[in-house]
């Protein structure tokens, strides 16, 4: 079917693929969910997991709109047949519409497994095509959903990874996200939820939880990470992932932001006067808050209301956060660091960017995220990754700090490899602040 190693686009979807040796293709819609379908009922039985994803390739509508419907035919073709001729054996692959692909892996069962797919496809769309002799480039973006977390049926798991695809598709990088609950829900109750969050930023419902940071040489606390929680009236506490999202598409998380800076900063502050000089926490910073012009403004003022030193604090930015205008990104990490406040770059690894690149921001700290911390010890390849990255940010200065650990496996390698600091499960989970002030007046307590 190909001629020269160009597909020739007059052929059938099943024609291209099939004779590229890539994974199987399916070619209508109801046999892709039916199939789906399937695999859900066998990992039922098996106990497995798998992965949905959902790939819209967003350049292909401009070109039927500019050139015309054969040439956007042509380009989600020459894309598609790229896409399934990378796939591992055992994949499907099958189109959805016009521009959208869904892609099944069975093999593929963690998130960290579906964040490499995803980032592979989405680099490997990218790569400029050449039709007619004009190169042109597809926008990807792809939404990730996992059997049976984000759905038990196709057509839940499939409206799911939709969903999520549309959410990577408004991100500047890296170009995929998960299904979580918070984007999953209507927009009349994603206002109505919004109201709320309002509600209880005025009338101060929210609260945080510490969850502790261990120095790897001596297993004693050397930091703590200020996590937002949500109390209900019901006893319950609903979780950063359920409104945050939605706090952030609503303009939210400047206020609730500025709220999480001014409490940690009470709150260290009320931790020193009790005698324990060496208290300090991290914050999460979203990107809304990263880029307000006032942000830095606010950092100072409230460290100074609170007469908390600069070097207790450290603001945690994401790697999206970081590469979305690298200009800002420079200019506000060198602001807030004249303040002498420490910037650590969180779930390092799920985003798009190297290391290497990573050090025109000067950063203090990276935190390697918890998805190649909790595969390390029993697959070899994330355990080099993770080497790998501890050697690059110790090369170029930075403290690593790995998240999620919870297997005193994970900790040895991680200790084995040099890593400066563990935050996870097996040390700490995130507490009141009481209690977290109790772990930080007797050192010797966390101990895995
Ligand atoms: P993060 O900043 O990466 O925080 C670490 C998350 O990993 C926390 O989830 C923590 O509870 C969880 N975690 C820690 N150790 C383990 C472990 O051993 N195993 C597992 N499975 N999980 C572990 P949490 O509290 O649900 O927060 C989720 C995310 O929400 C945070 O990820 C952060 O991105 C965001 N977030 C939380 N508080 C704030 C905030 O005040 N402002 C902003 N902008 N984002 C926040
Ligand atoms: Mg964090
Ligand atoms: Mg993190």
């Amino acid at each position: 079917m190909t001629q020269g190693g160009t597909p020739d686009f007059s052929a059938t979807f099943t024609d291209i693929v099939a004779g590229q040796n890539a994974g199987e293709w399916l070619t209508g819609r109801r046999e892709l969910f039916q199939y789906v379908d399937q695999v859900a009922d066998d990992c039922a039985q098996r106990q497995e997991l798998f992965t949905v994803l959902f790939v819209r390739l967003a350049g292909v509508r401009e070109v039927n709109e500019l050139i015309g419907y054969d040439a956007g035919e042509q380009i989600f073709l020459h894309g598609a047949a790229r896409l399934a001729q990378s796939l591992p054996d055992g994949d499907i692959i099958g189109k959805i519409s016009d521009d959208e692909l869904l892609v099944i892996s069975r093999d593929c069962n963690s998130p960290s497994c579906a964040i490499k797919g995803s980032q592979s496809a989405i680099e490997i769309l990218q790569r400029p095509l050449r039709i007619d002799g004009q190169s042109c480039g597809l926008k990807p973006a792809v939404g990730i959903a996992l059997y049976p977390a984000d759905g038990m049926t196709a057509a839940e798991l499939v409206r799911h990874a939709a969903v999520a695809c549309t959410r990577a598709s408004q991100d500047e990088a890296p170009f995929f996200a998960f299904f979580t609950k918070a984007l999953g829900i209507s927009a009349q109750a994603e206002f109505a939820l919004q109201q709320d969050i309002r509600r209880a930023i005025s009338k101060r419902e929210f609260t945080l939880y510490y969850q502790a940071k261990v120095a790897v040489q001596t297993h004693t606390v050397c930091g703590a990470e200020a996590l937002l929680r949500w109390p209900q009236q019901d006893g319950s506490v609903r979780m950063p992932a359920d409104f945050i999202p939605i706090a952030e598409r609503g303009s939210l998380m400047l206020p609730l932001g500025h709220w999480v800076l001014r409490d940690t900063c009470r709150q260290i502050k009320q931790w020193r006067d009790a005698g324990l000089m060496h208290a300090g926490a991290s914050v999460n910073a979203s990107p809304q808050q990263f880029r307000s012009p006032d942000w830095t403004r606010w950092v100072a003022e409230t460290l100074t209301e609170f007469e908390v030193p600069p070097s207790a604090l450290t603001i945690e930015i994401t790697e999206s956060c970081a590469m979305g205008d690298t200009e800002l990104t420079i200019s506000r990490v060198r602001a807030l660091k004249q303040l002498g406040v420490k910037i650590s770059l969180d779930d390092f690894g799920t985003g798009y960017s190297s290391l290497a690149y990573l050090t025109r921001f000067a950063l203090d700290e990276v935190k390697i995220d918890r998805f190649f911390v909790q595969a390390m010890d029993t697959q070899p390849g994330n355990a080099k990754i993770c080497a790998s990255m501890i050697k690059l940010a110790h090369e170029l200065g930075m403290t690593v700090t790995a998240e999620g650990v919870e297997t005193h496996g994970q900790t040895a390698l991680l200790e084995d490899l040099g890593c400066d600091m563990l935050q996870g499960f097996l040390f700490s989970h995130p507490m009141p602040a009481a209690a977290y002030g109790t772990i930080l007046s007797q050192p010797a307590l966390v101990k895995a």
